[in-house]
């Protein structure tokens, strides 16, 4: 079929243009590829890239001008603002299914269930301040400008409304549903911010998701023109939500930057005084922020009531897009039960916390400033709370070896005091300005080879028992940035690799549950088997509920926790539960994320969640507990009231 040029609007842009070839050979190429699908042929990427190399020759243009990444937003914007174009097409809802699992962008993306929103606070003092610990004086502490989400959250001038919107924008136009949304909050330490601005910054983010701010394809510098000025694509109010073009608006009216030649600037002088050991990060982010007008005006009206916060938690409640999970991040130092019960009330749902080790020696080499001992009370804490809790740890940092790594990953992994839901493993990279170049340069620190890192990595996957996620194994610092230590992006893959052969060698099954997600595997309801996990932990008895199939896959799974009796009641003035109270931490279903009401087989789809609860409250019974809370983010608490939870505090609460 060949397509005919009607219409003079360009469909990509949504500017009024003469007929264009570039909108011309988009359009065969979607018809290309939805004749193959309708033949029963498969399109894999490699298909896709056919057709379009094919395309560019035949309307002898730019291959680039027909990127995977256009054609999807292509192809919606006909749906929505063609309809008459979009039907003479004769696209079926099975074929379209099939076409946007062709033209989707990073898959594994929404493979866990729901989509993930990266956002980063604005700089900020450390109350502590590590030796390996970069210092970019641009950026909370701890982060580095030119990281994907830092980048973003610089030109969005670290607002939370203009951050979300922009990744929502993205995320959509590469075809992902965005109904669920966890979004995860980055920048240091979260309780070492004013009150103020943790529930405005919070309140922000609810109130983006609930105005559904997505920009259209105009606004989106990631489909700017090979040649086009992406600051300029920016700064275009055209096709963009009136909340982001207000807030644009007001950061400019107060003279805070957003484009890199300025920003660079004004960090300039204050961040050569912090490489040169002449400042510590936080005198030098104290005095360059607050010495500047335009952030201390910004900071006057960053701040809001709780009152406002449970308005946009309300609405969240039934909104298009609902926060599915909420994250922060903070030390172990900071968390208290005064900390906790604001963390709650903003709807979070999950804490990640740098552990970094658990060895003493370790800690006070690295100049952490904390105790194991105080490690070990801010998860007892959490874990009261019903937080799933993240913990990073890494490995070569100053005085460690590989064998003492291990040892140490493997306590964090069993101790009773410890043992993580997640973890981020990665290890210690030498960054400019950190005082750890000081001991480089002594000899006192020296990264790993990567055969030992990898030795390290693999040893710790082994160690990871089945409850337990390793979320990532690198930070995202892009090479230039990285003095000393492993750059390889693919490091994971790399250990996976290791790990994969050695399972087919006969060697030890990987445990962990990343490894054995399903990812975007169709799943077989008859193949599922729903396993119990039981151990023991300081404060609690925990049950890890896991739907596997004969491979081992993992599909779903919930975290029970049974509290200690003599734990809650010694902690009764603090805590916000009471003895008898069981308490789900977590709820996961895996498959490719779906939108509300979409048919698919994925496992969201498959009564797996409800099952995995109802067998919770059979083991919680059983176990002598007359309630059953659970941490519900603001966007499942009416999936939670539909199974007969009633709100009650900080939880959702079932009688059993
Ligand atoms: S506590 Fe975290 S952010 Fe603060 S200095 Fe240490 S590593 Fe950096």
């Amino acid at each position: 079929m060949r397509y005919v040029p009607r219409c003079t609007k360009d469909a990509e842009t949504g500017r009024m243009s003469g007929i264009s070839p570039r909108i011309e050979g988009m359009e065969q190429i979607i018809l290309d590829i939805l004749a193959a699908l309708r033949c029963g042929e498969k399109v894999d990427n490699d298909a896709l890239v056919r057709l379009v190399h094919a395309q560019a020759k035949r309307s002898g243009g730019d291959k680039r001008a027909f990127a995977k990444r256009r054609l999807l937003p292509f192809y919606q914007r006909v749906k929505r603002e063609e309809p008459e174009r979009w039907a003479s097409w004769r696209v079926t809802p099975e074929l379209e299914e099939q076409l946007l699992r062709v033209l989707r962008m990073k898959p594994r993306r929404s493979a866990s269930g729901v989509a993930t929103i990266t956002v980063i606070t604005k700089p900020w003092p450390c109350g502590s301040d590590c030796r390996y610990c970069p210092n970019d004086v641009r950026m909370p502490k701890s982060y580095l400008h030119d990281e994907p989400a830092c980048a973003r959250a610089e030109q969005n001038c670290f607002d939370p409304y203009l951050q979300v919107s922009t990744r929502l924008t993205a995320l959509s136009q590469m075809g992902h549903a965005t109904d669920k949304i966890e979004l995860i909050v980055l920048g240091g330490t979260w309780s070492d911010y004013p009150r103020g601005y943790q529930i405005w910054f919070i309140t922000e983010l609810f109130r983006a998701l609930n105005d559904d701010a997505i920009s259209g394809v105009a606004a989106n510098p990631m489909l700017a023109e090979p040649g086009q000025d992406k600051g300029a694509v920016l700064a275009s109010t055209e096709d963009v939500p009136e909340g982001v073009v207000r807030r644009r608006a007001r950061y400019r009216d107060l003279g805070i930057p957003s484009d890199e030649e300025t920003l660079a600037a004004f960090a300039r002088d204050a961040q050569r005084a912090v490489d040169a050991g002449e400042l510590r990060y936080n005198q030098a982010v104290t005095e360059l922020y607050g010495s500047s007008n335009a952030w201390a005006n910004a900071a006057r009206y960053q701040h809001a009531t709780l009152e406002e916060l449970e308005r946009q938690q309300r609405l969240n409640e039934t909104a298009r897009h609902r926060m599915v999970g909420l994250v922060i991040e903070t030390r172990p130092d900071a968390i208290s039960a005064e900390a906790l019960t604001l963390i709650r009330r903003l709807g979070c749902t999950k804490v990640q916390m740098g552990i970094q080790s658990t060895d003493q020696r370790i800690l006070d080499a690295n100049e952490r400033r904390i105790s194991v001992a105080r490690i070990a009370e801010s998860f007892d804490l959490l874990r009261a709370f019903g937080f799933k809790i993240h913990a990073h740890a890494m490995v070569n940092l100053l005085g460690a070896t590989p064998e003492a790594d291990k040892r140490d990953y493997a306590r964090l992994m069993t101790e009773p005091s410890f043992q993580p839901d997640e973890v981020k493993l990665y290890p210690c990279a030498l960054i400019e300005g950190a005082r750890l170049c000081r001991d480089f340069e002594a000899g006192r620190w020296r990264p790993y080879t990567e055969d030992e890192l990898i030795d390290v990595l693999v040893a710790d996957t082994l160690a990871t028992p089945a409850f337990c996620r390793i979320s990532r194994m690198i930070r995202d610092f892009s090479s230039d940035d990285i003095k000393a230590g492993n750059k390889k992006p693919n490091l994971r893959q790399l250990v996976e690799a290791r790990l994969a052969q050695g399972e087919r060698d006969g060697g030890p099954r990987v445990r962990e549950i990343r490894f054995r997600e399903v990812g975007t595997h169709a799943i077989d309801r008859e193949d599922l088997r729903l396993k119990a996990l039981s151990y023991a932990t300081s404060n609690t008895q925990e049950c890890f509920l896991q739907w596997v199939d004969s491979q081992n896959r993992i599909s779903g799974f919930l975290r029970l926790s049974l509290p200690d009796r003599a734990y809650v009641e010694q902690h009764a003035r603090e805590l916000p539960v009471a003895p008898g109270e069981a308490m789900i931490r977590e709820v996961h279903v895996y498959g490719m994320a779906t939108a509300v009401g979409e048919e698919g087989r994925a496992a969201q789809h498959l009564g797996l969640g409800r099952a995995l609860v109802e067998r919770a409250c059979e083991l919680a019974c059983s176990a002598g507990y007359s309630y059953l809370n659970v941490i519900s983010a603001v966007g499942t608490r009416e999936y939670y009231r539909h199974l007969g939870f009633v709100d009650h505090g900080l939880y959702l609460r079932k009688e059993l």
